[in-house]
Parts: C-alpha cells; structure tokens; sequence
C-alpha cells in the first residue's frame, strides 16, 4: 500500500477499490454528497473508522432534516420510481420468488406484484388529499383561532418484513413511508434471499438512495440494528419476535406497528350456498401453500353442513390446484425447519379426508384437509400450512358454541362466517379480531379503502392506504391564534364576572 501527500490530504492506494482513495471519507463524501459528515459506503473504506451501520442511519436522518423528503413532487417520483421498478423487473422480481418459494407466477402477480401496484397507483392518487391540513372546527370561547391537523412525515422508519409475501409486505410499508415523507432502513427477511437480494439490488437503482437503505440481516444483525434509534418501526412478522421488536423499541419510546398473525377462525352456519364458500374458503386457505397470516386457520362447521362443506371443498381442491396429492401451481414451503414444525401435526389421531402427500426434500405439501378436535396439535398454533382442519359444532347454537372456541385462543387477524343468518352476522360483532369478512375470505385485504391490522396479540395499528400513510405519519395538531385581536378574559386575575363566562363557555 503506498500513500502521498496532495494539497493537505493524505491519499492512499486502496485494494478495495481500484483508484485513489481519501483517508477521510467522511470528508470525501462530504463533498461529493453536498452534505456534511456524509459517507455513502460506509464499512467500504478501508480506513474508515466510523461504525457502518450508525453512519447509515446518521445519514437518512440527515437527508431527512435537509428537508427534501417534504416536498410532494418528491413524494410523487419516488411513488412513480416504485410502479416503474416493478413494471421494469417483473421478470427478475418473479424468478426471485420462484426461487424462494417456488411461486407460480400468476401467484406472484396477482399477490406480490399487482397489488403493490395498485397501492402505488392509489397512493399517487390521493396523496395530494391526505399531506393537506385538514381544518377542525374551534370552540367558541377560542376564537377568532383556527384549527388543523397536520400530517408530518415521522422521521426515519424501519420497516422489518416476513418471507411470505417478501415483496408485498416490504413495498407496501414503504409506500406508505414514501407517502408520509419518511426515509427509511428496510430490512427484508433472511428467509426469502433471492428476493432480499432483489430489493437490494432495486430499490437504490430507483428510488432514492439518500432516503431508503436495504440492510440484508438475520436475527442477530437485527438486534444490532434496534439498538439504534429510529422514530418508528413497522414490524410484520409472528408474535414470538414481535415482543423482541416491541421491547427493542420501548428503549427509545419508539411507537410501532406490529402485523401478526394468529388462529383466524372460518365459522360456517346455516350457509345456504355451500359451493361457493368452499371455493372461497379453498382458495384463501391454500394461495402461497397456506403461508398467508389471513389465511382461515381452521374451520368450525354446523354438524349437518359439515359433510356437504367436505365434498364441496374437495372438488374445489381439484378445481384449483389439481388431482389430489399431485398439486400443480402450488408454492412451496419455505425451508425444512417449517415442514417439519408442519409435518409434525400429523399422527395425533386427526383423519386424513384428503391430501397429506408431502415431500421434505422437494419442499412441497400437498392440500390437505384433516378432521379432528380442539385437542390436536394443529389447534395450540397458527398453522401457516396447507393443513385445513374442519371441526364440528354440535350444539343447538353453533354461532354461540364457535365464539366460545374463538375466545379460547388469541385474538385472530380475521375472522370469516359463511352464513345466511342475520342473527349470525350479528352475533360476530362480539367476536374482536384485527378484520372480518362475510361470506368470503382474503379478499378483504386488497381492498385499499380497508385498515389492515390486528388486535390484541395479533398485532395493532394500521396498514394499506389511507391507514399506512396514517401509520408512517404524526397527525399534528395545529393552532392558529391571531395576534390582532386579544380577548382579556383568558388572563388572570379571573373576576367573578369572568368566571361565570369561562364556565358558561366551557359546559358547552
Ligand atoms: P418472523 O417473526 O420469524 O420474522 C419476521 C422478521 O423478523 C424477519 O425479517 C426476521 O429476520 C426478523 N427476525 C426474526 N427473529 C428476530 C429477532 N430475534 N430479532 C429481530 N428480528 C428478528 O416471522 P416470519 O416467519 O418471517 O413470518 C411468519 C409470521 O408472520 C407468521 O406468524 C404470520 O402470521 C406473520 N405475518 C403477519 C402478516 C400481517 O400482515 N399481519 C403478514 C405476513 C406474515
């Protein structure tokens, strides 16, 4: 290695990269940057001395206080940056989730691709509507004062996605951080490398990379990353590693989203259009191999409908994904660890009513549909697997007897009821789950004008449009007081005479 000294610099010869490199790359980048103490590969100079993660984090939050990140015309090219990446790299973007998790590509279309498209399109929509302030009326005793909510961007997020949709749920947090005008560490999971590696590759060649950093991490390098501070976390991913995340973010006060899962249970009562629910219920459980956190987790049956629902739900098998135990089009598990945890269920006394063909090494699981009870081991988890157990309610008030099973477990992401019964829709509104959907299942979650989240231990706050822009942002409260005009009734001394104003004013 050889160095020289040029106008009060010491450079040297780096083998890390193929010319002449700066000592100081902070200064370095300070200037090719324009922005002070910036390093923009940090960890890459052979002496840098500054921690390659802080100095990452150091500069969002200073392209974020530059103000840039304000502007609604960046807003609106970074939103346009994110359509355009995902029409340009479909190809790589489908060949990564085939590689990942064998993802048919209508699948990885019509679930990853599409509808992150259509959030995109929405959000470019309305953006102008949500960052405007949106006036309040003021009490009478405040005036001539006007009032308004504000939204302002958080600062910088983190957003922290699971493998199973690993495209969706990494690109629709950051539309709502783009949205809100946030800048952002994404942390994709380990679990889904292929497409992590894509979002790497991607997200800096389209959008902004001054605004948002991909960080490649397992676990470990995780925790490093919650130490530092960020001004909000939007976690989607199990309950177990949410309390990680949640006490993480405790340390600095920093409020979250948390997605979850859970057991969501799919009732069926006095449904008169069986067919139907099976094919609803068939293609919500069994799209991405049953890996979907909204997927019905189990099915709780009126006893007397329970064989027609078995027969209708085996011909839609058939339908959608092909002849039993030889799946076409279907995802596969994810890794081995998972079709054990699966496999694992089997041979606790359930009946196989159809598939149970499963193959560790190829890493596929065919549709399965078992019979059994409370007691099953399927029932103590959220199964996130192509296993559907179907249990039946054999009291005189099925609605009833699935509620009380409902209540046993933790609070469900969602809730479905197949059933032409008015009294049956009613009862559900005593059911708390983080959504629910009447007569179908899944599909409640494309739709952007809904709130996406869950309750209690299947998460909290909102995600998808209006309420991911809500998440990512701090509704701030604005007073406006003129100065010209000044009523002395707000000042003390307080007379009686104005305090009987005061209290006349304020029992309002
Ligand atoms: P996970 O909790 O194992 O991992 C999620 C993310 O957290 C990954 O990026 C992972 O790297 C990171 N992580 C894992 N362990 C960590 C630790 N100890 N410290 C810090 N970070 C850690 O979840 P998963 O297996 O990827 O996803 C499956 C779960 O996610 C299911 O429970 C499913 O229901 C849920 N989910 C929820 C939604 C939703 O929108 N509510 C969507 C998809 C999945």
């Amino acid at each position: 290695m050889a160095y020289y000294v040029s106008n009060s610099l010491i450079f040297f010869l780096c083998p890390c990269y193929s010319g002449i490199r700066i000592v100081d790359c902070a200064f370095r980048c300070a200037n090719t940057r324009n922005l002070p103490g910036y390093c923009h590969t940090p960890g890459k100079h052979l002496f840098c001395s500054v921690n390659p993660m802080k100095q990452t984090i150091q500069n969002l939050r200073n392209y974020f206080h530059s103000g840039i990140t304000f502007d609604l015309k960046w807003r609106k090219t970074q939103l346009k940056a994110i359509l355009q990446m995902l029409e340009e790299q479909t190809e790589n973007l489908t060949k990564a989730l085939e590689q990942d998790l064998a993802k048919p590509p209508s699948e990885a279309w019509i679930t990853e691709i599409g509808i992150v498209q259509h959030e995109a399109r929405y959000a470019l929509k309305n953006i102008s509507k949500w960052t405007k302030p949106h006036r309040v009326s003021t009490p009478i005793f405040l005036a001539p004062a006007k009032s308004a909510i504000q939204p302002q961007p958080r600062g910088l997020a983190l957003i922290i996605s699971p493998w199973n949709y690993p495209i969706q749920l990494m690109l629709s947090p950051l539309i709502a951080a783009v949205s809100a005008g946030d800048v952002a560490v994404l942390k994709p999971s380990e679990l889904a490398p292929a497409t992590a590696a894509w979002c790497e590759e991607y997200i800096p060649k389209y959008l902004d990379p001054h605004a948002f950093e991909v960080i490649q991490a397992g676990p470990e390098k995780t925790s490093e990353l919650l130490k530092e501070q960020f001004d909000f976390i939007f976690f989607t991913g199990s309950t177990k590693t949410a309390k990680y995340i949640a006490r993480a973010a405790a340390e600095h006060l920093t409020p979250t989203v948390l997605e979850l899962g859970g057991k969501s249970p799919c009732i069926v009562t006095h449904c008169k259009h069986i067919q139907t629910a099976a094919k609803r219920i068939v293609f919500a459980k069994f799209v991405n191999a049953g890996q979907t956190c909204v997927a019905p987790d189990y099915v709780l049956v009126q006893d007397d409908l329970r064989e027609d629902l078995e027969n209708e739900l085996k011909k839609a098998l058939v339908q959608q994904f092909g002849p039993e135990n030889s799946p076409q089009n279907l995802t596969h598990i994810i890794h081995k660890g998972h079709f054990r945890r699966l496999d694992s269920m089997f041979d606790n006394g359930e009946i196989i009513i159809f598939g149970g063909a499963r193959n560790e090494e190829t890493l596929t699981f065919a549709p399965t549909l078992i019979e059994t009870d409370l007691f099953h081991p399927c029932m103590q988890e959220e199964i996130f697997g192509p296993i559907l157990p179907i249990i039946s309610l054999t009291s005189n008030d099925p609605i009833k007897e699935a509620l009380t099973i409902v209540e046993k477990h933790p609070t469900p992401l969602a809730a479905y009821l197949f059933s032409d019964s008015a009294s049956d829709v009613k009862s559900m509104k005593r059911c708390i789950s983080g959504g629910f959907a009447h007569n179908d299942a899944l599909m409640q979650l494309s739709n952007v004008h809904l709130p996406f989240g869950g309750v209690g231990t299947s998460g909290h706050g909102g995600s998808h449009g209006y309420a991911g822009f809500q998440a990512f942002s701090h509704m701030r409260s604005e007073f406006c007081s003129p100065s010209a005009i000044d009523i002395p009734l707000r000042y003390p001394p307080f007379t009686e005479f104005t305090m009987k104003i005061l209290k006349f004013f304020l029992s309002r």
